[in-house]
């Protein structure tokens, strides 16, 4: 079977459902290919409160905050020797975020898109992306999950939503790159009957370090609580060796922090324990002629500030605004693509950093573990690190040689729990305030406009003010 569409997204998770609505509400007729049938097991419950905004520009806040999610008032950290919550309202009163179970949250971001005109097709997994000569993505090859059935579709353009699995990146450009740092390994598992986590606002995400990494509580609406485990990847394979089974080393760690230890008193283990590995990555392409990679499809960070369902809903929102720009407003494809990836890694590199320099700011018993994520000088150099970058460090003018003066800059004025709390990035909608918006903020003269249309504005096109 044959067929032609306008826009196909493959990958129906945040970033994919959040890319397909936008544009169906500008018009566009998407397809949306999804390999599992929803709901699907998800890992990453803890969102912060940038989602807020994208889910009203989605039209989907209210049914997220109408299924009775457990609300989410911060974090509380006890981080080496220190202790402190990061309230999300202490600035404005109206931030909060949620702690997801995954499976339903998805579930009904998908609904809300099938809402919203966009056609999803479940149990359809995409096996490969076929290219014309000049390169360009034009057409995917897709079989039924079941095997009954098969066949291609060409589309104008598509966004590669497909999460770790990668498509583009791991099947056809081959050019994801795993990091110097944070080479960790994250476990966990679901309790019920436990104690009720009373550090920090209410229905925090508790994280805490550990002498060989850390480990996070989060309480979900359904009365269970999701425990995990962050430790370094040679850390975990000498610990296989010595203890053989996951559950047993599973069961040692959250032991060995007293509030963790204390949470699962007199409770119970209901899932068996779950593992990723070797979860951060960047791939060298975030877009290319026909197509863009959002979501983990283009970059996965380590889980320590919960950035993911962030990285995937913003990279959807810019996505959908690169897309409807070049498909309705004429702007030249490379000039938009540029845009894109431009914006998505600046937003990415400076969650990379902070993350870095949040781990740094505890060294813990086992050095070697919060060591290895110190960025390295290759990844340094690697970093992108653009003007807007930049201005989180004030009095950087200089920016020829400021490179490594603004990861130190940086550095030093995110080391420690109050620059975290005052920190935009994780409070108070999160990245969204350094969001390429606005004239000042256009990256390569171009910049986001939700108002009055979803769409990538030129600087030039806006009237100089009288
Ligand atoms: C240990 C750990 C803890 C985490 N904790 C958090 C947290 O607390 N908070 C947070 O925000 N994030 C967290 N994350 C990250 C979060 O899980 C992801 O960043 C987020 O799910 C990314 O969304 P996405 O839409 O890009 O990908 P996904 O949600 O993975 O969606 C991708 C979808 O694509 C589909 N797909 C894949 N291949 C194909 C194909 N070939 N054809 C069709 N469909 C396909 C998949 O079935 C999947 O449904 C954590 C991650 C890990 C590993």
């Amino acid at each position: 079977m044959h067929e032609s569409v306008q826009i196909l997204v493959v990958g129906g998770g945040p970033a994919g459902s959040t890319a397909a609505t936008l544009l169906a509400r500008e018009g566009f007729a998407v397809t949306l290919l999804e390999r599992e049938h929803f709901p699907r097991y998800h890992i990453g419950e803890s969102l912060l409160p940038s989602c807020l905004p994208i889910l009203d520009l989605m039209g989907a806040r209210e049914k997220i905050e109408n299924h009775g999610f457990q609300r989410k008032g911060g974090a509380y950290f006890e981080w080496g020797t220190e202790k402190w919550d990061l309230r999300f309202d202490e600035l404005d009163d109206t931030t909060y975020s949620w702690q997801v179970v995954r499976s339903e949250f998805d579930h009904l971001l998908l609904e809300h898109a099938k809402s919203q005109g966009v056609d999803v097709r479940e149990g359809v997994t995409v096996k490969e992306v076929l290219f014309d000569d000049d390169g360009r993505a034009v057409q995917v090859r897709w079989e039924n999950t079941d095997r009954t059935d098969h066949g291609e579709i060409s589309f104008d353009f598509m966004v590669d939503a497909s999460g770790r699995a990668g498509l583009l990146a791991t099947k056809h450009l081959r050019s994801r790159r795993f990091h110097d740092v944070f080479k960790n390994v994250g476990f966990w598992g679901y309790w019920k009957g436990t104690k009720p986590i009373e550090q920090g606002p209410d229905g925090a995400i508790a994280v805490c370090s550990i002498p060989e990494g850390w480990l996070w509580a989060i309480p979900l609406h359904d009365d269970t609580v999701s425990i995990g485990v962050v430790t370094g990847k040679e850390h975990f394979r000498a610990e296989q060796e010595r203890q053989g089974q996951l559950a047993d080393i599973y069961m040692e760690k959250i032991k060995s922090s007293t509030l963790t230890a204390d949470l699962i008193e007199g409770a119970e283990l209901v899932s068996e324990i779950k593992a990723e590995t070797d979860y951060s990555y960047v791939t060298e392409n975030f877009a290319g002629p026909g197509y863009l990679l959002a979501g983990d499809a283009a970059c996965f960070l380590d889980p320590l500030l919960s950035t993911g369902v962030h990285l995937a809903t913003y990279s959807g929102l810019l996505a959908a605004a690169s897309v409807s720009s070049i498909l309705r407003d004429g702007t030249e494809e490379d000039r938009a693509l540029r845009f894109y990836a431009s914006a998505y890694e600046m937003s990415y590199e400076r969650l990379l950093v902070l993350v870095s320099v949040f781990y740094q700011t505890y060294r813990g018993r086992d050095e070697h573990f919060f060591e290895a994520q110190k960025l390295t000088a290759r990844e340094k150099n690697q970093l992108n690190l653009h003007e807007a970058f930049l201005n989180i460090v004030t009095g950087i003018e200089d920016l020829a040689d400021a490179k490594e003066r603004a990861f130190d800059a940086v550095a030093a004025r995110l080391a420690g729990p109050d620059a975290l709390s005052n920190n935009p990035l994780v409070n108070h909608n999160a990245s969204m305030e350094q969001m390429p918006d606005s004239p000042s903020r256009a990256l390569d003269g171009l910049y986001l406009e939700t108002e009055p249309k979803l769409t990538l504005r030129a600087v030039a096109d806006v009237p100089a003010e009288a």
